[in-house]
């Protein structure tokens, strides 16, 4: 009989531990939750002051320093701003540069090409017959340029 009753108050104290635990976190859940709202609050109470300050209200020297702190940090982020803007303009020059060389030395290699395709075919091609003087093209048989009127050699 007793070994029931010291089982049984065991019993009790593990769900009396488990259940203070549950509320323990509970508690710290809402102190977490309430710590979370004050530093909302505490923004918009900058924000407020802020906005005076923003109109060109006079506030308070150490709120007027604060303020000061803010104007600088908007004036840093708009310079390193800056400098990415022209990171990204460099680095489109740089790409529009190369892209400009891979242009030319395609139509450097297209041109090549169409002279070696020219040359092929005029070696191909018999040779037509030419006035050695004026340049005329001549007809087989023609003993005078029908041009120039010169001899045909
Ligand atoms: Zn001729």
């Amino acid at each position: 009989m007793a070994l029931f009753d010291k089982l049984g108050e065991m019993a009790k104290t593990v769900s009396e531990k488990a259940n203070d635990s549950l509320e323990t976190n509970k508690l710290i859940s809402d102190i977490n939750l309430t710590k979370g709202n004050i530093q909302v609050y505490q923004r918009e109470l900058g924000e407020f002051y802020w906005a005076k300050f923003a109109v060109g209200e006079q506030l308070e020297e150490e709120a007027m320093l604060i303020c000061d702190k803010i104007v600088a940090a908007q004036d840093k982020i708009r310079g390193l701003e800056a400098q990415i803007d022209q990171i990204k303009a460099e680095s489109e020059a740089r790409k529009a540069e190369r892209e400009a060389e891979k242009a030319e030395r395609k139509a450097a290699e297209k041109a090549a090409e169409a002279e070696q395709a020219a040359e092929k075919a005029g070696i191909e091609k018999d040779p037509v017959p030419v006035c050695a003087e004026c340049g005329a093209v001549l007809t087989e048989g023609q003993k005078f340029c029908g041009s120039c009127g010169k001899p045909v050699a």
